[in-house]
């Protein structure tokens, strides 16, 4: 009984793969590039807590998956030498010799800085399947990972300039 079970359960599931194959195929590289080995995160607060430390629209982004406007982020031409932090815990994401100029609106990155930084996992809002990005440390939303980005990855890291805060340095 328990052999059928599994069996039945085997079936059910290589169909689904299946289906679904041609269209997470595109989506493969970056929802495997740099996955964390954890995908729960160290920071846990409750919805309150988070709308207690956060602004309004650091909420609404964050902890809503909202998007800022294109062309309004207060990091999009930002050039100064630094290191890139996920703005609700801290944890640090990027570096500033991973952004390039992607004309895109929003801050780009082609790469993550190194250890377990940004969990990839698959958004299916407004109609469209994207690679959705967020911050390993507390799941804060930082946007989304294409496979149109310059090399040496190919990766284009399209983030909201309110997810993240700037530390300069030297
Ligand atoms: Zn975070």
């Amino acid at each position: 009984m328990y052999q059928k079970t599994l069996l039945v359960l085997l079936v059910l599931l290589l169909g689904a793969v299946g289906c679904t194959q041609a269209q997470q195929h595109s989506n493969e590289t970056m929802l495997n590039y740099k996955q964390p080995k954890s995908m729960q995160p160290k920071v846990v607060k409750t919805e309150e807590e988070w709308k207690a430390i956060l602004s309004p629209e650091q909420y609404y982004i964050l902890r809503q998956k909202g998007t800022e406007r294109p062309y309004t982020g207060k990091l999009l031409d930002n050039k100064a030498k630094g290191v890139y932090c996920c703005a609700a815990c801290g944890f640090e994401l990027f570096t500033s010799d991973q952004k390039f100029d992607s004309h895109c609106g929003w801050p780009s990155f082609f790469n993550e800085m190194a250890g377990d930084r940004i969990k990839k996992q698959v958004d299916k809002s407004h109609g469209m399947t994207r690679v959705e990005i967020l911050c390993a440390n507390c799941d804060g939303h930082l946007g989304h990972i294409f496979e149109d980005g310059p090399e040496p990855t190919g990766l284009r890291y399209c983030v909201n300039s309110v997810s993240l805060e700037f530390k300069k340095k030297d």
